[in-house]
Order: C-alpha cells, then sequence, then structure tokens
C-alpha cells in the first residue's frame, strides 16, 4: 500500500466545484493583484483569528519577515527563536535585519522554554519569535510575561498552528492572536493550504498593520508615492479566491486530524512518544511526531515505512544552531540537548483529514512489529 505524507488531489475532489468556481470569477474579472477577494479574505481571516486585522503576503517567510519589521525590528537586533523549526523562522529573522539567538526547546510540548528565553535576554534583544511547532501552542502566558517586563515584541510563527487554540490568562484564544502579531503560511502542505505560495500577518496593532500593508507594497502608502523601502509581497487574488473557499471547510478538517491522532495514539502508545495535547490548548496536527527511545529505532520504524510505500519524514534532521548557515553564530553540538533529540529521535507520520482507517492500521502495524521486535 502507498501513502502520502498529504494527500492534496482528494482534499481538492471534494470540494472541486466550489474552488473552480471561485477561480473562474476571479479569471472573469481578470483582478489579479489586491483584488477584492484578497480584501475579503483578509476580513475573514482576522475575524477567525479575532483579530483586528489581517494582511495578506506572498508567503509564510514573508509574513514573519514583514511582521517584525513593522515591528520595528532593524539592523543588530536580537530576536529569540527555537532551534527546533523550519529554517524560514530564522531565516526570516536575518531578512528583518535581525539576528536570531537560539533557546532550547521543552522536551513534552517541542516548543521553546520559557525558562531558556530569559536566560538568552541581552540589551540587545528586541522580540520573541515563538513557532507552534507541529501545531502545538507554545507558553504564550509565560512568553507574553517576560515579554512585557523586558519590554519585547512577540511575533507568533503560526506556519503549522491554524486553528490551534490556547487558553491565555483563562481565556480560549485563537494562536496568532496573543502576541503583537501572528504569521501564517499557506504552503499546500499546510493545515490551510493553497494552490501555490501565499501568507498572512493578523495583528491588533493599527501601527503594526499599517506598516505590513506599506512594506508588502513597495513601501508605498498611497500608489507611487513610496515612503519607506519595502517589497513586492501580495497574497494573489486567485489565492485568496482558494482560500475563502477552504477557510469555510477548515474547523472540519480539524476534527478530523484530530481523530487521525486519536487513532494513531491509542495504536501506538506503547511503543513511542505519542505528542501530547496540554489541558491549556486545542492542538491543529499539521504534523503528528512520534518519539522513539533512541536514534536507532527511530532509524529503523523510517526504513520500514518507507520500504513498504508509507512516507515519513523527521522534522527536523539538523537542527538551526547546527545548520551551516549559521556556523558564525558560534553554537555547537551539545548547546541545546532537547532539539538535539527531537532531531535524532522523532519521526513524523502522514498526517492528512482524510486519512482513513485502512492506512492507519497499515502504518501502526509497521511501526508496532518494527519496534517490539527490536526488543527481543
Ligand atoms: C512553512 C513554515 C514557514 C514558512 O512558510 P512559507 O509559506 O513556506 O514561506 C515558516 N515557519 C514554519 C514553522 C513553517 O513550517
Amino acid at each position: 500500500m502507498k501513502v502520502p505524507l498529504v494527500d492534496l488531489k482528494i482534499n481538492y475532489i471534494n470540494i472541486k466545484d466550489e474552488i473552480d468556481a471561485s477561480i473562474k470569477k476571479v479569471l472573469d474579472n481578470t483582478n489579479f493583484i489586491l483584488g477584492a477577494e484578497v480584501k475579503q479574505f483578509e476580513e475573514e481571516f482576522a475575524g477567525y483569528c479575532g483579530s483586528k486585522y489581517a494582511v495578506g503576503v506572498a508567503n509564510g517567510t514573508d509574513a514573519i519577515k514583514i511582521a517584525l519589521m513593522a515591528s520595528g525590528i532593524k539592523k543588530g537586533d536580537e530576536v529569540i527563536t527555537t532551534p527546533l523549526t523550519f529554517i524560514a523562522s530564522a531565516e526570516a529573522i536575518v531578512q528583518s535585519g535581525g539576528t536570531p539567538v537560539f533557546a532550547d526547546i521543552e522536551l513534552d510540548t517541542y516548543n521553546i522554554s520559557p525558562q531558556q528565553i530569559e536566560r538568552k535576554i541581552t540589551e540587545k534583544t528586541k522580540a520573541i519569535l515563538p513557532v507552534h511547532l507541529y501545531g502545538h501552542p507554545a507558553k504564550m502566558d509565560e512568553i507574553m510575561k517576560i515579554a512585557l517586563s523586558n519590554k519585547l515584541k512577540v511575533i507568533e510563527d503560526c506556519a503549522q498552528s491554524f486553528t490551534a487554540r490556547y487558553k491565555f490568562s483563562g481565556e480560549w484564544k485563537v494562536t496568532g492572536n496573543i502576541g503583537d502579531a501572528g504569521c501564517f503560511s499557506f504552503f499546500p502542505a499546510k493545515n490551510l493550504g493553497c494552490f501555490g505560495d501565499g501568507g498572512i500577518i493578523t495583528t491588533s496593532d493599527k501601527k503594526i498593520y499599517e506598516n505590513a500593508l506599506m512594506l508588502r507594497n513597495h513601501g508605498q502608502r498611497d500608489k507611487y508615492f513610496t515612503e519607506t523601502s519595502g517589497f513586492n509581497s501580495r497574497l494573489d487574488t486567485l489565492q485568496a479566491a482558494i482560500l475563502l473557499v477552504k477557510l469555510k471547510y477548515i474547523n472540519k478538517w480539524t476534527e478530523m486530524r484530530n481523530m487521525v491522532a486519536k487513532k494513531y495514539g491509542d495504536a501506538l502508545k506503547d511503543v513511542a512518544v505519542i505528542p501530547t495535547s496540554a489541558k491549556w490548548c486545542a492542538h491543529s496536527f499539521n504534523y503528528y511526531t512520534l518519539r522513539f527511545k533512541d536514534k536507532g529505532t527511530r532509524d529503523l520504524v523510517q526504513k520500514n515505512l518507507l520500504e513498504n510505500g508509507v512516507a515519513c519524514q523527521i522534522y527536523y534532521p539538523v537542527a538551526l544552531h547546527l545548520q551551516k548557515v549559521y556556523s558564525h553564530l558560534g553554537y555547537k553540538k551539545g548547546d541545546f540537548p532537547n532539539a538535539e533529540k527531537v532531531q535524532d529521535e522523532t519521526l513524523s507520520l502522514p498526517m492528512y483529514p482524510e486519512l482513513d482507517d485502512e492506512k492507519i492500521e497499515y502504518i501502526t502495524g509497521i511501526i508496532k512489529k518494527t519496534v517490539e521486535a527490536g526488543k527481543l
């Protein structure tokens, strides 16, 4: 049996008529740049998150870069983030002019540790960039408290956490609506994916909103009047038209992802560390990530899954502090033991709303057999 990591085709086929009609409307209008659908999608997305504003941009990496710049990050500023994330989180810090400073993660949620953040604050620190990894929210209560007492901005990387919720100061909030700004990606494999690249910034801060609007459109507030050096980074009207349709289904899809996660967990809880979903949050399960007792077991499970047609992936095989591109920052192996443990011992399984029981049983069967054979 062949199982892909994500199945974009089945997701499209199920709502094909609606998507095609929405695309056709844009083709008929030919208003391809900042057409009406972009504004409408920005309003609906902001509404979903409970934030005042949203600014559609070209991709998730630009969303982080522009959100940081719109919040005042400039050359020489330090931004604290996790070493266990996709390269884009740190890359966007560098593109904004800032310097990434890494702080180790917690092993239960795989997210940045508030205690480790505090140890990394210097007079140059200007912001914290927590990443809600795999769809599990970071500890925002503690992070916001640290930010407040040190006058730091908090920009949330929500590329993997759309629909995830967090109980902030006793009140349920959607991730991206807790810090100063939230950054989302619509890369096809994310929870809400478009048919190409896309991203969005959410904020309730008028200043950040106005700066972001300007930065995404060549630094212009009004057409041909340029105030600052900006970018060409707008969300395409065609992508917004697709996203408007998909947004209506997102809660149902998150429920389905949670069902898949429950079935995986029931089958695998005795052979691996399954993902936690802390009481103070609701997981969005962009990825389903298992941790095994050592690297050897993980590597063997990966090999057996691949040999039997099951796609699987390590998120991430090299933590960012060990990436060649950041060698000048002076980190070394052993600096972040928890991030390195995850890099060595975890494996992510196929995860998409439509994943059926037959495939789940097939996948979990291979994993159980592999781990149990290793115990003999
Ligand atoms: C996907 C992703 C991004 C970047 O999004 P793009 O749209 O691909 O630029 C940033 N951060 C994290 C954690 C991601 O998973």
